[in-house]
This record gives C-alpha cells, structure tokens and sequence, in this order.
C-alpha cells in the first residue's frame, strides 16, 4: 500500500509494510511452547493465588522453566504475586543484576540515576543476542531517526528496516500503586527467557527497556510501611504512606514540566539518550484495566499523529485481552490527555509515544471488587466491561498487566516500521514547522527585568533538549529587535514540539469534559520572564547563521558590580536569586529601599538592597554568580529603608498530607533559605515567638477544621512515625511518636499568639483559610461560589500595593498568578464593587461563555469548536468593576466555636483589633480579561478577590496566599512574593497605605 504524505511542501511516498490491522490475529490461545520445560511449581502456584480464572491468557498461565536464569521464585523464595508480600526495590534491582548476569546475551543492567534521598535509579534492556550486542548501534541509529537535519530521507528510508524501536517500561511512580514493580520482574524473567514466537519476536524486534521502580524512595517506604502495618492489632489505626519522595508523593507525576525532581530528570536523560520510541508508565488506579487514551481535549501541540497512536496501541490491548475473554480492559474515559506535566509525556516532548495503564490494585492482600454502575456498564469504549463482583489478588494484578504489556510489546515488533516511520514523520514535521510557521523561532532577551530568572529558564530548556543559540549580533527578526546576547530557540528543530507545548497558550473551552489537572501553564507567564516568538522564517535563513551561536554551556546572566564607592546597592529585580544572596550574606547588614529611587542613572525598584561599608571582593564574585547587578556609589541614596533583619523560620507541617508542602521546600532549599521543619501538633507547645520570626504554612488541604484537628485518633495505641532498625526506611523527612491528632485549637491559639507577638505567618491555598474562618482575623471572608469554574489556571493578577514590602521587585501591577478554584478571599479594603450585579449564572458551567454547539444532539463532540476570548497578557490600565455574589459553604468552624474561639484568644492575651487588611494584589476588575490561560467559567465570582493579603494582628502579620507561589516548581515568577515575606518579616507595614490612602509613615 502506498501512502503519500506532504511534508515541506514536498510528496514523499512511502512505501508501507503491512500495516497492524492485516495482521492477522489468533482467536484461538496459542499452544504452549514446544519444546521449552515448564517450571512446574511456579506455574502450580500462578493457578493457586489467581483469584478468579477468567483474569489470564495463554501468556502468563505458566512460567517457562530454565537451567541458568533464575525464577523469581527461585530468588525471591516466592512467586510473584505471593498474597502478602512486597517485594523492597533494593531486592527487584538484586535481582535483575543476577538475571544480566545469567543472560548476558540478552540482558544488560545498569544504574542511570541517583534519588534525593541516595538510592539508584536502573534501567534493564532487553532483546535478542545479535540487538543487545550492538545496543549503542541501535541507539544510534534512533538518534538518527530524530535528526532530520542531518539525516537524509534516503538514509531514513533504509532505518526504517533495519532499526528497532525501543519500548520504555516504567513502574513504581505512585509508590501506594504496588503492583507494576512486582510484575515487572516476571516480565522481565518471561522476555528473557520463553522461546514462544510470540516472545522471540519481541525479543528480536524490539529493545525492551525496563525501570522497575522509578520512584526508589517512596517504593522503600511503601513496603516498610505495609510490613508495619501488618504488625498492628486490629481496630488500631494504620499508618499511611507519609512522604514517599524527599519533597511531593502524587505530584511526582506532575514533574514533567517543572522537572525538580531526580526522578524526572533522569527519564528526561534517559529520553535524550536512547530516543525511546515508546514510554510506557505503569499506574493503579482503576477497574481492572484501563490503556490511556483519555477523554480529550488532548494536548494542542502534539503531532496529531500521535492521537492515532494512543488509539491504536490502546484498543490493541482492549481487543487482544477480550479476545481472550478478560473482562474490565478498556480506554478512553479516566483522564484528559491535555497538560503535559506528566512524567510519559516527556515523550510527547520529544516526539516519541507517552502511554499508561491503570491497573486494579495489587493489594497485596486478596480482596474483592464490586464496582458501582458506572464501571460496569457496556459502553463503546468499554465492549467487555468490569464485573459487578469479583475477587481480586496480586495474581490478578500480575496477570492482566503482564498480558496487556505483552500485547502491546509484540503489536509495537510486529509493525515497527510503522512506529518508526511515524517518529521520523514527526521529527521532520516538528523541523519543517521552523519554515512554515506560524512560530519560526521564540527569542529570550538577554537584558530583561528578570535577567538572572531568564537565564534559568533558558538552561531548563535546554537541559530538555531544546537547542538555544545566542545572538552574536544585533539584527531584526519580523517585528522582533534581537540584541547581542539574546537567547534564540531557533523553530527548525525536531524538539521544538517541547517549545511549542510549554510557550503556548492554552485555551481550554469549560465545554470540555471536566480537566483531569491544570488547564494552563504556560511557561513564560509562570516564570514572568518575556519570551517573544518570531513569525519570520528569514530569521533562520543561511545569511543569518553567523548571527547566532548554539550555547554549548548553561546560560549565565551578566552580574557584578558598577561605579566605586562604599556603599552598594543591589537592584532588586524580583530575581529569585535575590533572596540567595541575603541568605548567603547572613552576617551582611543590610537594608532595603522603602520606595523607587533613582541613582547613578539608574531606576532602582522599592526593595533594592543597601549595603553600607559593602566589602567589594567578596560580595562581587556572588553578585557576578548569581547574575544579580549592583552599583557602588559614595553615600546611600536618600530613601527611607528598614533593617533586613534575617529571620529564624520555622516550617509547619501536617501529617494528613505531606504533598504540596514539599513544593516550598523544593524552593527554598534550591534557593538556600534555612528553615526548621516541625509538624502542627508541635504547635501545642507553645513558646513560638521565642524560637522563630516567620512560620510558614504551606496548603494542607481540607477545611480549616480539619487542618486544625488533623488524623483521627483512632485506636487506643499512639500510631508512630519512627525509623527502626526493622523499618529503617520510615522515619524519614520528620518523626513522630504518635502522628494522630493535630495542632488543636491549642496549637491554633499558641500559632495566633505567636503573630500576636510580633511573628510572621505565611499561609497560602488551603491554610490561608484558618485564621479568617476561625475569627482570628477580621476582614477577611472566604467565599465558596459554586458557579466559578477555574481549574489551574493563570490568571491576571493586579498588584494594587506596590509599596508592600511582599510586592517588591516586581517591574509592573500586573502579573500572571497561578490559581485552582479556591481559596476565594474577599477582603474588605479590596476594590469591590456593590453586590447584586449578578444575575444567575447557573450551576457549574451554565454560564460559560459560547453556547453548546451540539446542543439536542445528546453529546457534545465539538467542545473545542467554541474557544475562550484570551486577552494577551500586557500591561494595561485596570478595567471597571464587577460583582458577584457568594454562594455554597463548606465545613466550616459553627458560629458558636468562632465566637468562642475568639473569646479562648482574647483570654490568652490576643487583641483582635479591627485592622483592615492591607491587599497587595488582587485579581483583575474585568471578568474578560481575567484568564491569561487555561479555563475560566463565571469569573466574575473572582473578579477583585483578593490573591495576596497582609493582615496585621497585634504586633505581627499573617500573609495569605489564595494563589499558589510555590506550584509544582512551574511558578518562579511568583517565589519572590514568598521570599520577600520572609526577608521584610519585621518590616511589613513599610510603605502601608493609611486608611484614607496615604502612605503611613
Ligand atoms: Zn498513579
């Protein structure tokens, strides 16, 4: 069959082998393999743990038997899928270095990686004698595939037949989700081993590439925790699973983007290296087989080749499994396909195949399933659904996934030329894109506000394999002015699909079927650094070549000092590394502008850092490092400044959940702020002001009941949280000897105490809640309006204090804010407008913009067709107010507690004065302009709500974040709101406007 595509403006036809529908396919199970010993007694025992027969096929029914490769039963002492068992990462790595070593021909192990908290990260390849032999051949020549640039059609041609894709197997994310690991070492024994057809197929076809475990030190954890667990006497309460990696648990998966963490950055190392045809990531999370396709609205930039690949690999497993007569293995439902922070789609970014199952548990205890309706019933993408009852074990686990990975291993031999000549298609699309458009090239300005921020953001870029020229002359591009040293994403390179996914934006109609995740993040907004695209392809034209130079080295912004003098002054640009420096500098004096300044022909912005009597030689090499500039000058400006007295921190967590908070951690341990971290119910102790000057409180999660009450006290035994020599790998990050239990109103009152007294607390998301909501502070009401649908989303944010010491840095009033649905905070000195101005809206997403194309039709199947109005993100004048009126209460604190709450505080010495609080920024006036990117339905419930709010109590502050600073490593234009908390602690009134709005002194 011939196929002829158009790519560049050219025909090119590609002759196609046969493609994976002619196959033909086996109704029948195919007979066991001639001629190979089974191991009986592993195969015995495979037949006693499954819990119900239907949940097999032919594939994993027995295990062959071998002379020199061990059995997992052998090893282990048990097969997998043993009720009861987990099986430590330390001990699947074991054993995967004894199957290379037994069968060395076709297996080859290696460590890739290193965890925060010390552990390998392995891969394990596998193929057959002649492939593994030459696997940096192979390697090659996938590196070929992706470089159109260098790699001609003809040669392409020729690696379509004799290359190999590789497929990436990946396991042990979610560490709770425990099954993917255990199955993957009879998957790897199975590969290594059976001489069906079947098996030798995909052995001589494919590179299996295996990570067993890829989260090491959630996985290490998980299995203590479920081996101590199983230690405690009934009706006690059970530990869960506390932190799994050093910072986030589920978010690890949400990395693929922001990549702070080692898990992800070593599948991104790994991408570039081996150029995976497919990454293949193995979850638990549903009923009983789930092979993602997703719902849509799926990705915007990906090649739309790609959807027909998920399709296609996804409903080869639906049809080859009921084929079989396994029930419960379907697609499309689950999840979206749309925001690429997933850990898979850092192939997608690459132009590779992102796919992953979700699995009924493992347990590893049997138990039974009984779905509800909605899982059982028959639909389209479900042709065999899920049973209303059945009973399920780790063998089920085992067996489903096993053969699911199976199938598709052998579909992905049988037609790789397919999956190659796709890959290469998309690889020279991507670079043909460079040439027509609409986005030629993006270029970041070297000389920008946020110079040392850029800087970073370029060499996050090229660490995911963009390649990054620098200007080496001044010259236009279209409508773009390119300096000397500006950095050049030129648009003709296979990975730009990378640029074009991170620097869009994103437009996601509330018509959607609901978002699995964030609905916006573009990259340039979070990181309010400017990124321009050029529409011009003459900018890549040969004549410009000698303009720019690929950057074979991390981009480092210019710093250092200007003038002579004694005294420095270090412009504070809203640069993350700001805070570094101070911290670096403890022992500095040091003292911030109140106020913008000129001085030395320069614009200084409020927050700019004085130095009297600065020592020039070893301040200057750490302001050249960071990328931060200063001037010496002979006498300090005449601004008013206050003390940057450095704080002692304090860090609170809970253990109800150990997720979000990790993202504070993340970044301020990256940008060397100190802290001591201590769980809530330390709170109770009281004493806190003596201690510490700040306390942050990151989001918990919850009402703020339930964060001021914490775990349940369940069981009559404290639950501990300890490292012992029989779980030493519990205990880790914090400890405790009963985790039950949390700060209490004690702990609350002692927190309110702490402020009182001259404390800053910084709260944000959901703790942002607990003093509004417990009376503790006033003029700050919590609204829960059930029409507003804002799903991860970047708003418009309007800075309307710029005086505030939290809003230092920043170069203008707007600035693009991460916000998801709550909390909404009314304040009431915001500029709010007169209630009533709205009328209805409906429930959920009535009132969304665009009415339903497809309404009587019963389905909506053009959701996109009807886009969101986007307004670009510049600086404007605010609009006009608008309204909107609250509706909907969650749990929160009865009436009678607050008033008694407030009566508890004011016995403790608490003055709960009438302070009106100071609102620093707010979100936009005009409901129309509010979205940057992502969804927003109703925006006139969030309309001149507050984002940042300093609310005085007593001698102290309480901050409060309704906008997320710290999101998933994605928001470091908006760290310096938090970091300028914590460096003006003691001076956050500087610059406060007086009720009739002037300045107080
Ligand atoms: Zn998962």
């Amino acid at each position: 069959m011939h196929i002829r595509i158009a790519a560049a403006g050219a025909i090119v036809a590609l002759a196609l082998g046969s493609s994976y529908i002619s196959t033909p396919v086996h109704a029948q199970p195919k007979p066991k393999p001639a001629g190979q010993k089974i191991d009986d007694e592993y195969t015995k025992l495979i037949k006693q743990y499954l819990q119900d027969p239907r949940i097999t096929t032919e594939l994993v029914d027995h295990l062959p038997a071998s002379d020199t490769v061990p059995t997992p039963l052998k090893f282990f002492g048990r097969p997998v899928g043993a009720p009861g068992e987990l099986t430590y990462a330390k001990d699947i790595y074991r054993y995967y270095e004894a199957l290379a070593k037994a069968a060395p021909t076709r297996a080859k192990f290696w460590k890739v990686g290193t965890t925060e908290e010390g552990r390998d990260i392995v891969l394990l390849a596998i193929a057959d004698e002649g492939t593994l032999k030459s696997l940096d051949k192979y390697r090659e020549m996938l590196g070929e595939l992706t470089d159109p640039r260098k790699t001609s059609d003809a040669r392409a041609q020729q690696l379509l037949k004799t290359a190999k894709p590789i497929y990436y197997a990946i396991s042990g994310m979610h560490s709770p989700e425990t099954g993917g690991p255990e199955m993957l070492i009879e998957l790897a024994y199975r590969l290594i081993v059976e001489e069906t057809p079947f098996i030798q197929n995909i052995r001589s076809n494919v590179i299996t590439l295996i990570t067993p475990v890829i989260e090491v030190d959630g996985r290490e954890k998980e299995v203590d925790t479920y081996y101590f667990n199983k230690k405690r006497a009934q009706g006690e309460a059970r530990l869960p699973l506390m932190y799994w990696g050093k910072y986030v648990q589920h978010d690890n998966n949400r990395d693929g983007m922001g990549q702070f963490l080692k898990l992800t950055q070593t599948v991104t190392k790994e991408t570039l290296e081996w150029h995976p045809t497919v990454i293949h990531d193995l979850h638990e999370a549903q009923t009983y087989l789930y092979a993602s396709t997703g719902t849509g609205p799926y990705n915007n930039d990906i090649d739309p080749i790609v959807v027909s690949e998920w399709w296609a690999l996804a409903e080869n497993d639906v049809m080859e499994m009921t084929k079989r007569g396994v029930p419960g293995v379907w697609t499309y439902g689950f999840y979206d396909g749309w925001v690429p922070n997933y850990m898979f789609f850092i192939a997608h970014s690459h132009n590779a195949i992102g796919r992953f199952y979700e699995v009924q548990s493992y347990g590893p205890d049997p138990y039974e399933v009984r779905p509800g309706a909605t899982v059982t019933s028959k639909e389209w993408f479900r042709p065999n659904p899920p049973l209303p009852s059945i009973k399920w074990g780790p063998r089920n686990n085992t067996n489903i996934q096993e053969s699911a990975l199976l199938f598709s291993l052998n579909h992905v031999a049988r037609n790789k030329e397919l999956y190659l000549e796709n890959y290469w298609l998309k690889n020279k699309r991507a670079v043909d894109k460079g040439k027509t458009g609409p986005t030629c090239a993006w270029v970041i300005p070297a000389t920008q506000r946020r110079k040392a921020d850029a800087a970073d953001a370029v060499n996050e870029l090229r660490r995911q394999g963009l390649e990054i020229s620098r200007a080496s002359s001044a010259f236009k591009a279209g409508s773009v002015d390119i300096k000397t040293g500006d950095y050049i994403i030129r648009g003709d390179q296979p990975f730009r699909t990378l640029a074009d996914m991170y620097l869009s934006i994103q437009n996601y109609p509330p018509q959607n079927p609901s978002p699995y995740d964030d609905t916006g993040w573009t990259f340039q907004y979070m990181r309010d650094v400017k990124i321009l695209p050029v529409s011009d392809p003459a900018l890549l034209a040969a004549d410009n070549s000698g303009r720019m130079t690929l950057l074979t080295a991390d981009a480092k912004a210019p710093g250092g000092i200007e003038g002579t003098g004694s005294v420095l002054v270090v412009d504070h640009t809203a640069d993350n590394n700001i805070v570094t420096f101070r911290f670096r500098n403890k022992d500095v004096p040091m003292r911030a502008a109140e106020d913008d300044f000129e001085l030395a022909g320069h614009s200084f912005r409020a927050g700019s850092i004085i130095i009297p009597d600065a020592h020039r030689s070893r301040l200057e090499p750490m302001l050249k490092d960071l990328g931060l500039s200063a001037w010496a000058v002979a006498s300090a400006p005449s601004v008013k400044t206050h003390d940057l007295d450095v704080p002692r921190i304090g860090y609170v967590h809970s253990w109800t959940r150990t997720q979000d908070e990790g993202w504070w951690r993340a970044a301020l341990d990256t940008f060397g702020v100190p802290y001591t971290y201590f769980a809530d119910q330390k709170l109770k102790a009281g004493n806190l002001r003596s201690q510490y000057d700040v306390i942050v409180f990151p989001h918990v999660g919850g009402s703020a009941v339930s964060q001021v009450n914490g775990m349940p006290m369940t069981g009559t035994t404290p639950l501990p949280y300890k490292k012992t020599a029989e779980f030493p790998n519990i205990g880790a990050i914090d400890q405790s000897d009963d985790i039950r239990g949390g700060m209490g109103i004690e702990g609350l009152l002692e927190l309110a105490k702490f402020v009182q007294q001259g404390g800053t607390l910084i709260t944000e998301g959901s703790t942002a809640v607990i003093f509004p909501e417990y009376g503790l502070t006033t003029g700050v009401t919590v609204e829960e309006p059930a029409p507003l649908f804002v799903r991860g989303s970047i708003l418009r944010g309007k800075i309307n204090d710029m005086k505030s010491p939290v809003a230092y840095g920043y170069g203008g009033a707007e600035l693009p804010v991460y916000f998801n649905q709550a909390p909404v905070l009314r304040a009431a000195s915001g500029g709010v407008g007169g209630f009533g101005g709205f009328g209805g809206g409906g429930r959920g997403r009535g009132g969304a913009p665009g009415a339903n194309p497809n309404a009587g039709m019963g389905q909506n199947v053009t959701p996109n067709a009807v886009p969101l109005r986007i307004q670009p993100f510049a600086p404007e004048t605010a609009g006009t107010g608008e309204s909107g009126a609250a509706a909907g209460r969650g749990e929160r604190p009865p009436a009678d507690d607050v008033a008694q709450m407030r009566q508890l505080a004011t016995q403790f010495g608490i003055t709960l004065d009438e302070t009106r609080p100071r609102v620093i920024m707010q979100f936009s006036s005009d409901a129309s302009n509010l979205l940057l990117s992502g969804t927003l339905a109703n925006g006139q419930f969030l309309t001149n709500r507050a984002a940042a709010i300093d609310h005085a109590l007593g001698k102290g502050h309480v901050v409060m974040f309704a906008i997320r600073p710290f999101w998933r490593w994605q928001t470091q234009g908006t760290y310096m709101l938090g970091f300028n908390a914590i460096m003006n602690w003691n001076d956050l009134d500087a610059g406060k406007p007086a009720p009739d709005g002037r300045p107080t002194q």
